[in-house]
């Protein structure tokens, strides 16, 4: 029987993993330049982390946990990076060494759901905690670095969300008030949202079960029931996305899942149709209890974290990355040394170089080259050696040219910095 990897979770192979490294790379640059530093934490933490930080009637918490009994000691696969960000946070004191803290984190997060497209098992995320400011302009900014990185990312159909869940208060305003509509429409609930009713009724917001979005479509607004600090914070949010003119909309049924959520909220969705009913690019918002319900001080914080499978589904097609690699192919015995010691020389001036020392006939070599999609290619024989010279290819160009052997990076460089234009006469 072959072996075949654990249902919902995805090898990327080496022809993926170049557009994986463009979007982490291009997601490290912009997150940095709003000055977050990366932090690292492991992907096996307690289970009570979770349990205590999401909320034990959570979806994730409930059903979604890949767990694991060591020891006696429960511990989980990180279903999501907020939560192990604090508890890092406040187990090393980091709040003592400065008011304000920004993190980012990238790295493989574990639910067990049913795979689909947009929707694995393992799946990648990166995002940002924001922790000190209690806003609401820095939680404009967050939300505008997003979609400048979307766009930079050449992602334009999306719809950008907000909603504000209030404080305590307005949460527990809204809880009765969205109890008292739902209790006599009970019995036309889905079952499901029936027990939540008792427990967390916030949670039937989130349902997808048309019987509850028909009991929650003329609901209460939370909006209508803020607080006044709650409101003027919501109200600041709003003036802040304005003046930087990043788009959004207003959706008061937002809720997004996890229990932890304070004031703003959002949820970045793909607009193009190419992934399906997982639409959430990304989600985030403020979490202004949870450093303190996990034992630290009392500190705001705002986070979001972005799908990074959903992301690739949603950007274009690129266009392949430009030919640049050099192909140093030698021909005979005394050649291959020379070639090592050329194909060393190139990757010191930062040119990827594939020396080949299988030897052969030239044309061999050359088809070789080829099918690594080499653009350059040394070719370096006996008169070469003793004429203190190479041959330098230009694959895509069909042109040759001798040069001396000690201009050799020079002259690689030079050419793959130019576009190729076909030699006259060539084929
Ligand atoms: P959440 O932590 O549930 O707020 O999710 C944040 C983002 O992570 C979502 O918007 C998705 O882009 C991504 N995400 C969440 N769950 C999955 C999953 N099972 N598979 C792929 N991406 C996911």
């Amino acid at each position: 029987m072959t072996l075949r990897a654990v249902k919902g979770m995805n090898d990327i192979l080496p022809d993926e993993v170049g557009r994986w490294q463009h979007l982490e790379s291009v997601l490290r640059r912009r997150i940095e330049l709003h000055g977050y530093a990366e932090i690292r934490t492991p992907v096996l933490e307690s289970t009570e982390l979770f349990v205590r930080s999401l909320g034990e009637t959570t979806e994730v918490v409930e059903k979604q946990m890949f767990i694991l009994e060591r020891s006696g000691e429960s511990l989980a696969l990180r279903p999501e990076g907020t939560a192990p960000v604090v508890r890092a946070f406040v187990s090393h004191s980091l709040h003592a060494k400065a008011p304000i803290h920004k993190l980012y984190y990238l790295g493989p997060m574990f639910r067990a759901e049913q795979p689909q497209r947009g929707r694995y098992r393992q799946f990648h995320q990166a995002g940002c905690e924001l922790v000190g400011d209690p806003g609401p302009g820095c939680d404009a900014e967050m939300i505008d670095m997003l979609v400048g990185m979307l766009r930079e990312l050449g992602i334009e159909n999306f719809k950008v969300l907000v909603n504000s869940l209030g404080g305590a208060g307005t949460r527990a305003r809204f809880r009765d008030a969205l109890a008292a509509h739902l209790a006599p429409r009970k019995a036309e609930l889905s079952e499901h949202s029936q027990k939540r009713l008792l427990d967390n009724p916030l949670r039937i917001l989130d349902s997808k079960d048309p019987r509850d979005q028909k009991a929650i479509a003329d609901a209460p607004s939370i909006l209508d029931l803020l607080e006044p600090d709650d409101l003027a914070h919501w109200d600041g949010l709003r003036r802040a996305l304005d003046a930087l003119g990043t788009p959004y909309e207003v959706d008061a049924k937002l809720v997004r899942g996890l229990d932890y959520y304070t004031r703003t909220l959002f949820e970045i969705q793909g607009a193009g149709g190419e992934l399906g009913t997982q639409n959430a690019l990304l989600g985030g918002g403020r979490y202004d209890g949870m450093i303190q319900d996990l034992g630290g001080p009392s500190m705001p914080a705002i986070g979001f974290a972005m799908g990074l499978e959903r992301i690739l589904l949603a950007m274009h097609e690129q266009r392949p990355a430009a030919r640049s690699t050099c192909f140093v192919a030698p021909i005979g015995e005394r050649a291959s040394y020379e070639a090592l010691r050329v194909g060393r020389e190139l990757r010191e001036h930062g040119i990827v170089a594939e020396v080949d020392t299988r030897g052969g006939k030239l044309k061999n070599l050359i088809r070789r080259a080829d099918s690594l999609g080499a653009r350059l290619c040394v070719v370096i024989g006996d008169t070469e050696l003793d004429r203190g010279i190479v041959l330098l290819k230009d694959l895509m160009a069909h042109s040759q040219e001798e040069v001396a052997r000690g201009d050799i990076a020079g002259r690689a460089l030079a050419l793959l910095q130019t576009t190729p234009v076909k030699a006259e006469g060539s084929a």
